[in-house]
């Protein structure tokens, strides 16, 4: 069976970086999964990404366990349930850390960063931690939803992580060193631009990894972006995957459909996902979610306005015009014979089939389009057996409708 050897190195690095978190003599910023990260570990602070948290949360399956607290303190079982089961978990003093690390719980914040380039509903947890805690909350309001990105953008929002400054000097107690955040900027963008290359191996035949291997080996990128680690690992992992690539191995011998995967993985369901698309003999190559983490605009020359682009330029703050045109470029790329939309319940900002696209990209391209109904955590809003039915078929007619081309 087809393995994906780094993945060993990876767990060794993801265990240091939660481990880490055990010394309580540094100082500590939560950040947005999208939010700047660069900025905060040029002022030497420990990053906890309290989505990441959430994702743990997800794949643990205890999700379900915790969201109902946080129901009781008033918040809606609507809203995005990385939300509800991480303020849940705190309320509850249980997380899948301490089995795993030894950990009680997330570390203490000194200071808690959010940017709302991603959702409002990040503001909403990050104040609820805030006001809970005891710790200062700065955050970052990017115009939303853009068309282009325009010089007033990026002055924008430039200024607006210039105006963070002074409240994490006052929680690192450390002044600003632009040198620092230059030199962090680079080794972020190194290690993004080796994440693409080793999410673009998936554009071979056959694909070395899977959309559902890169939701596991994309945790450095979230977490420790800015950090030589970080760049080390996607250069052990993306030299493996060249390798492979070069004597022709992958997830499968032969795939009879090339699939790709829009919105939010199901964490509590990644590997019996994983197992369906391989059964049907398809791979999923590809990801909006994945691709998240690629930030071609950084540029330690101009840290604040290559940060300031790359973080709104992200396909999730983006009208629905040029998230379509992104998604149709990405599906020829990676060669996909069809798009999977996952409709996740509590996240309406990464879902993306709610306003007609899916019928609009099959209208214009005649690439086939799915929509399943999940939800990132919770998996209440999960039916196992309908989702099962409907990748099946729409495998099958991807395959009568090529069988049929080829004739
Ligand atoms: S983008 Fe969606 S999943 Fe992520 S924090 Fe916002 S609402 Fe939650």
């Amino acid at each position: 069976m087809y393995k994906i050897e780094s993945t060993k190195q990876l767990k060794e690095v993801m265990g240091n970086y939660f481990l880490g978190m055990k010394d309580t003599s540094r100082k500590v910023a939560w950040c947005t999964s999208v939010g700047p990260a660069e900025l905060l570990r040029s002022f030497g602070f420990e990053v906890h990404f309290p989505e990441n948290h959430g994702a743990l949360l997800g794949a643990s399956r205890m999700a379900g366990d915790f969201i109902p607290e946080t129901i009781k303190l008033g918040y809606s079982d609507d809203i995005c349930s990385y939300l509800t089961a991480d303020i849940g978990s705190y309320v509850k003093k249980q997380t899948p850390l301490t089995a795993h690390y030894g950990l009680n719980g997330p570390p203490k914040p000194d200071l808690i960063v959010y940017s709302t380039n991603q959702c409002r509903e990040v503001q909403d947890w990050f104040t609820w931690f805030g006001r809970e805690l005891g710790v200062p909350v700065v955050g970052i309001h990017p115009p939303r939803h853009l068309d282009e990105i325009t010089p007033e953008v990026i002055t924008d929002v430039a200024d607006q992580f210039k105006s963070i400054i002074p409240a994490c000097e006052r929680a690192s107690g450390k002044k600003f060193d632009i040198d620092r955040f230059r030199e962090t900027l680079r080794l972020s963008k190194e290690a993004t631009d080796l994440w693409k290359k080793v999410l673009w191996t998936a554009t071979n035949s056959p694909s070395p990894i899977s959309f559902f291997d890169a939701t596991i080996h994309m945790g450095p990128i979230v977490v420790l972006r800015g950090t030589q680690i970080a760049k080390n690992y996607y250069t052990t992992l993306l030299s493996e995957l060249q390798q492979n690539v070069k004597m022709g191995i992958g997830l499968l011998e032969k795939e009879r459909c090339r699939l790709y995967w829009d919105g939010m993985p199901i964490w509590g369901k990644l590997r019996p996902l994983s197992e369906l698309f391989l059964q049907n003999h398809s791979a999923v190559v590809a990801s909006t979610y994945c691709n998240s983490w690629v930030f071609d605009a950084f540029d330690e020359k101009e840290p604040f306005e290559s940060s300031a682009r790359a973080y709104s330029e992200i396909f999730i703050n983006r009208s629905e015009r040029v998230k379509q045109a992104k998604l149709i470029e990405l599906v020829k790329d990676f060669r996909a014979d069809g798009i999977i939309f996952h409709d996740a319940k509590t996240c309406a900002n990464n879902s993306n089939s709610r306003f007609g696209m899916p019928q609009r990209i099959t209208e214009q391209t005649g690439i086939p389009c799915l929509v399943v109904e999940g939800d990132l955590v919770d998996l209440r809003f999960y039916s196992e057996g309908q989702t099962i039915t409907k990748i099946e078929t729409f495998i099958e007619q991807i395959e009568s409708a090529k069988e049929v081309m080829a004739n």
